[in-house]
């Protein structure tokens, strides 16, 4: 039986119109049905840009913007020769842009949602052009296929929060067998959107920055399919940042423990949700390089043929280690519970953590800081610490609380850099400690070189 496959490509491999052609040849030897696509490099960013200068300076400063983003897609538009009917779809979509502009200018306020429905044009004229280039590919190789545009807001349903929506996964699963089964029949194949939803009054949404993986895996688990691919600019999940360690080697097989582990502790290949449906759903995951495809890549599956030690590593930047301290928590309960409860309402997510009988030390990204009144609500039951500069090593593998001697053989290898916390013991698969920003380079190098190249 044909295997359904969604395959989604990144900003840079919608760079230009031989960009999306050569990604579409991609899709198209991988037998796609679903063609997930990220906005052209540059355009969230301009979009962005857009919706700030608009709020907060002259209509001239905010049409220069527009212009940009404009012809940076009808350049594309052109060298794809886009059909009359897409066209007239490209130039609905530059005047819903000016619209929103406008509105945004005038009542000098861009709000979170008027941010979302700004930034949803970069993936939606993505889409319209990339669908071209998918009709181009499909005609030239004499396939009997067609490629269709299809608008992912009709099954992506979101909650309403702006800027990072939460997909709702019965709502989706149950838009997309209405209105997508038709992709087992295997004679189409759409190209949508990543990065957008919507909600059940109709407005628009994004799932946060570098969403369109994530967008990508629910679509996947929302049809049903067999394979995810995420297509990038780099031949899938290295051992570490080549660009730190240019002797990282490209990881051919990861497990879904350990890959989201690596992609929530630093690796920038994935998004650190993309995983969770795919999980759910246990769809295997392909990390490819859509520049080039021959490459090997890297399979993320739930099982897989051997599970080294130390597979890979990654750092963190920007991390603050938040010391809470107090006599109170001396053979009390419920300490922990106050404090987690203040994490919980202002929304920040904590991700290492290590306590004393009167004190609670936790890893946050700095942007935390800008934050004024989550620290103020601490300090209202705690003394406050924060320590900045600090970057996060995380080594990821298996059996790591397991087995003797691994902690001896880390330090040492560090052993004149000051580790500032460690926490090992909760996880199998994920060994994590703190250094200072500044060592944080040499300690990966010197890590890499003795677990992985050795
Ligand atoms: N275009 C969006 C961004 O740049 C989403 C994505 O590319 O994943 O954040
Ligand atoms: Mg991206």
């Amino acid at each position: 039986m044909a295997k359904l496959i969604v395959s989604k490509f990144g900003g840079t491999s919608m760079g230009d119109a031989e960009c999306m052609l050569r990604s579409s040849e991609v899709a198209f030897r991988q037998g796609s049905s679903v063609v997930v696509v990220s906005a052209t490099s540059g355009t969230t960013n301009d979009l962005i840009a857009l919706g700030k200068t608009a709020e907060t300076q002259t209509w001239e400063e905010a049409e220069k913007i527009l212009a940009k983003i404009k012809t940076r897609h009808q350049k594309i538009a052109a060298d794809l020769k886009l059909s009359d009917d897409s066209n007239k779809k490209l130039n609905s979509l530059f005047e819903e842009m000016e619209s929103l502009a406008k509105g945004v200018h005038l009542l000098k306020d861009c709000s979170v949602k008027a941010m979302d429905a700004l930034m949803s044009l970069g993936e939606r004229m993505s889409s319209v052009l990339c669908t071209q280039a998918m009709a181009t590919v499909l005609q030239k190789q004499g396939s009997n296929k067609s490629a269709k545009l299809f608008d992912v807001r009709d099954i992506l349903r979101t909650d309403d929060s702006f800027g990072k929506a939460k997909p709702q996964t019965k709502e989706i699963a149950e838009l997309a067998s209405k209105q997508l089964g038709f992709l087992r029949d295997y004679k189409t194949v759409i190209v949508t959107q990543g990065y957008i939803g919507r909600t059940e009054e109709g407005m628009t949404t994004t799932l946060g920055r570098g969403g369109s993986d994530y967008s990508a895996a629910i679509v996947a688990e929302g049809v049903g399919a067999d394979v995810l691919e995420i297509w990038t600019d780099v031949a899938g999940i290295a051992t570490t940042d080549p660009r730190i360690c240019p002797k990282a080697k490209p990881i051919d097989e990861i497990s879904f423990k350990e890959a989201s582990e690596l992609a929530t502790f630093g690796a920038k290949v994935l998004h650190p949700a993309t995983l969770l449906p795919a999980i759910r759903k246990n769809i295997p995951v392909f990390v490819g390089s859509s520049f080039d495809a021959e490459a090997k890549g890297t399979w993320i599956r739930k099982d897989v043929d051997d599970y080294p030690l130390i597979r890979a590593m990654a750092m963190r930047k920007k991390q603050i280690l938040v010391t809470l301290s107090t006599p109170e928590m001396l053979h009390a309960h419920g300490f922990l519970f106050q404090i987690f409860k203040i994490f919980n309402d202002h929304k920040v997510s904590i991700d290492a953590i290590t306590t004393s009988e009167i004190s609670v030390s936790v890893t946050l990204d700095d942007s935390t800081l800008l934050n004024k009144k989550l620290i103020q609500d601490l300090s209202e039951i705690a003394d406050v610490q924060v320590e900045d500069n600090l970057t996060l090593i995380s080594l990821i593998g298996n059996n790591i609380n397991h087995t003797p001697g691994l902690g001896k053989q880390i330090f040492e290898t560090i052993a004149d850099i000051n580790v500032r916390m460690i926490c090992l013991g909760a996880s199998k698969h994920n060994f994590c400690f703190l250094v200072s920003e500044d060592k944080s380079t040499e300690a990966i190098q010197r890590l890499h070189q003795k677990f992985v190249e050795a």
